[in-house]
């Protein structure tokens, strides 16, 4: 049923938000980058409370906070302050021979009135980093954060309404009701994290309108350990990055392949890593769990039969021990769906090929990871799966390059951000032809001959 109160609320943000763009004043290059810097002046000096905040909301970390979230934020602010004004100039372009004689440019302009929409997992990151994109390229904004980070989403609403101009840039918290009646207006840009069964609900609203969206997705990210590789260091990446956040990343690698000859080995070495880490939430080397239902949720997915270590938990604490399970294979449970915790199951495989044919018969991933020191090999697996981004001999971290994309393909997202990639997906770019009307060639012009068509085919290199 539609609540009035909110479909009246959202109605008037938005239309606030379409005049304030109608002023052309996010236009200006400069109103975009002294936006940017108060954005980071405000960041900057709240740090404690947007680590007081984090904190509540599961026990993350001031140091995790920044290394995972607020560093990257402050680096694409800066970022865009140094390059916005070169990512904004008109280009010039060459202009085809049937237009002679005039001239042709692109006009890079915001789009206009965009929705953010983030996730609970990295709530500051996944909020945030669009924003400085969406404000780089000079839209209005309107932010949804996930209430499942109640405290996170409080802070960033309170933060961003006692600083900005709603009609610029506005908060508003709450759920589905919310997002829902969000979804019923006319925007100009979505911007979606989250996960595929939401992500398609936001597509279809936004269809209904000819908006145009991107989707930042999740999905079944594999890492390939394959016997060419640097175990010892294989694995000391591995563990770093699929227990940081306590494996609620997206880019986390959800499962492991790892080749028959090296798999006892890898086991026992990662077993040695997950404990040499000293995975606690009391000494801030550790997350919770996002909520008991999630606990539950993972809980139920472990085949205990399988357990190599770990496999215990705490509800009330929403606490899961890191897990690794082997002898899986893909008919399991655990490989149904995105894992989204601390929970790392172990494939083993024979054959590179058969194993490959395997993935791909999965939905295409948000991220793969390839660990050998071969090139072959490292080529074959880059050229044959197809996925959003990915590291070779890393896991994680390619989302840290902002001149790279960031984003999924197929099932895990479409559209990408970071850097210039995050400027161009908030941007339309406009293509003008400007023609002087001191001359102009006949050929085109009716009536339609004979002798104009040679002179046209003539003219275009054809016979
Ligand atoms: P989610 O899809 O449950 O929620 C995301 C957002 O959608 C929230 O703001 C939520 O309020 C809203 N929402 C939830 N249900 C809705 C509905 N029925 N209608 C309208 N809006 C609704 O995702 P999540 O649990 O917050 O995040 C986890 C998922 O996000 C995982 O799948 C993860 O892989 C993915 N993720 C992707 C990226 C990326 O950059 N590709 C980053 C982080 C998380």
């Amino acid at each position: 049923m539609v609540d009035h109160r909110i479909e009246i609320k959202m109605k008037k943000i938005v239309k606030a938000q379409q005049d304030f763009f109608n002023t052309n004043a996010t236009k200006e290059v400069s109103f975009r980058i002294e936006q940017l810097k108060e954005f980071k002046r405000i960041l900057k000096t709240n740090e404690n409370l947007l680590n007081k905040a984090i904190y509540s909301d599961f026990k993350k970390s001031a140091f995790e906070n920044y290394t995972s979230e607020l560093s990257l934020i402050y680096h694409d602010i800066d970022e865009a302050v140094k390059k916005v004004k070169r990512w904004s100039k008109v280009k010039r372009v060459k202009t085809n021979l049937a237009n002679f004689p005039a001239k042709s440019y692109i006009i890079p302009e915001p789009l206009g009135t965009t929705l953010i929409i983030g996730a609970w997992n990295f709530p500051y990151l996944t909020s945030l980093a669009p924003v400085v994109a969406a404000m780089a390229a000079g839209n209005t904004i309107i932010l949804k954060p996930s209430e499942l980070s109640p405290s996170t989403s409080g802070v960033m609403h309170k933060l961003i309404s006692n600083n900005f101009n709603t009609d610029y840039f506005s908060v508003i918290e709450g759920g589905i009701p919310e997002t829902t009646e969000l979804l019923e207006q006319k925007f100009d840009k979505i911007f979606f994290t989250g996960s595929v069964p939401v992500g398609r609900i936001v597509y279809e609203a936004a269809s209904k309108h000819l908006t145009p969206v991107t989707l930042e997705l999740g999905g079944k990210s594999p890492a390939f350990v394959t016997d060419t590789c640097n175990l010892k260091m294989t694995v000391k990446r591995l563990i770093w990055a699929k227990y940081l956040n306590a494996g609620q990343a997206c880019v986390a690698p959800d499962y492991v392949l790892v080749h028959k000859s090296i798999k006892d080995k890898f086991l026992e070495l990662a077993k040695t890593e997950i404990e040499n880490a000293h995975f606690s939430i009391e000494n801030d080397n550790y997350i919770q769990i996002i909520n008991e239902k999630n606990v539950k949720r993972l809980m139920n997915i472990i085949d205990n039969k399988k357990i190599y270590c770990g496999g215990s938990s705490n509800l009330s604490e929403r606490y899961i021990e890191p897990t690794i399970l082997e002898n899986v294979t893909f008919e399991d449970e655990i490989m149904k769906e995105e894992i989204f915790g601390p929970i790392l199951p172990v494939i083993e495989y024979d054959n590179l090929d058969e194993i490959i044919l395997k993935v791909k018969a999965q939905p295409k991933p948000l991220a793969c990871y390839i660990y050998t020191e071969d090139r072959k090999t490292k080529n074959k697996l880059l050229q044959e799966i197809s996925f959003g981004g990915g590291a070779v001999n890393d896991s994680n971290m390619h989302i840290t390059n902002t001149k790279m994309p960031f984003g999924g393909v197929g099932n895990s997202g479409t559209g990408s951000y970071h850097g210039e990639f995050g400027f161009k997906t908030f941007t339309h770019y406009k293509g003008i032809l400007e023609k002087p009307t001191w001359f102009e060639l006949n050929l085109k012009y009716f009536p339609y001959t004979s002798k104009k068509l040679r002179f046209i085919k003539l003219m275009l290199g054809q016979k």
